[in-house]
C-alpha cells in the first residue's frame, strides 16, 4: 500500500493527457474548412425540422390502385409515412452539422457529420428536408454510395443548374439509396395533398432519373 499515493497521482495525470488527447481527436474537423453553424444558419436548420414535422397524413388524395402501385415509403423506411418519425430517422443518423465549402454538391456527408454548403440556406424548406434525408441515406453505410453517372446523362440537377451531374459520382445503382428515398419522400406528399400532383411528380421523377441501372 505504501505507493499507493504516488501510484494514483500517476494515474489521474495520465487520464488527464488522455482525457485532453481524446478531446483533441474529437474536436479535429473532419472537413477542411468547416465552421460551426452560425445563429441564422441554426435557426434555418431547425426550421426545416418543424416544417418535416408538421407534415402528419390524413387522407389519401389519389386513386387508392395508383398509390398502390408507386408507394414504397413503407417498404424502405419500415414504418408509415409521417413526418415526426422521418424527422427522427433523420436525428438518428446524422450527428452533427457544420458549414463549408462543399464544391460540386450541396452537401456532404462523412462520419455521421454533413457539411453544408451556402448553397444549401438557401433552399426552400422542401429541398432542405430532401437533401438532409438524401445526407441522412449515406449514414446507412457505403452499400449507399454513389455510382458514376454516364457521361451521356441528359437531366439536369433541379437544384443548381451549374451541377452537372453527368460523368460524377452522382447517380445510384439502388431502388433505395438516397435518390430513391427522397423519390419515394415526395410520392407521399402528392398522394396526401401535401404537393399538387405536377410538383410532386416532376420532383419524383427527377430523384429517380438518378437511379440507373447497368
Ligand atoms: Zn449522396
Amino acid at each position: 500500500m505504501a505507493d499507493s499515493k504516488p501510484h494514483s497521482e500517476f494515474s489521474s495525470l495520465n487520464l488527464l493527457f488522455f482525457s485532453f488527447f481524446l478531446f483533441s481527436i474529437w474536436n479535429e474537423p473532419i472537413f477542411s474548412d468547416e465552421s460551426k453553424l452560425n445563429g441564422k444558419q441554426t435557426k434555418i436548420l431547425k426550421e426545416t425540422f418543424v416544417y418535416l414535422e408538421s407534415i402528419e397524413p390524413k387522407k389519401i388524395k389519389i386513386e387508392k390502385n395508383t398509390y398502390n402501385r408507386h408507394s414504397q415509403f413503407e417498404t424502405f423506411f419500415k414504418f408509415p409515412f409521417s413526418g415526426k418519425k422521418l424527422s427522427r430517422w433523420i436525428q438518428t443518423r446524422i450527428k452533427k452539422y457544420s458549414f463549408g465549402s462543399t464544391g460540386d454538391y450541396v452537401a456532404m456527408y462523412q462520419d455521421g457529420e454533413v457539411l453544408l454548403g451556402r448553397g444549401f440556406f438557401n433552399l426552400n424548406r422542401l429541398d432542405r428536408v430532401l437533401v438532409l434525408l438524401h445526407e441522412a441515406r449515406h449514414a446507412d453505410g457505403k452499400l449507399y454510395g454513389h455510382v458514376v453517372c454516364p457521361e451521356d446523362f441528359p437531366y439536369l440537377n433541379t437544384r443548381d443548374w451549374k451541377i452537372h451531374p453527368a460523368g460524377k459520382k452522382g447517380c445510384d445503382a439502388l431502388p433505395d439509396g438516397g435518390y430513391g428515398i427522397t423519390a419515394s419522400f415526395l410520392f407521399e406528399l402528392g398522394a396526401y395533398g401535401f404537393l399538387n400532383q405536377t410538383e410532386a411528380a416532376y420532383r419524383y421523377n427527377s430523384e429517380i432519373s438518378r437511379i440507373i441501372r447497368d
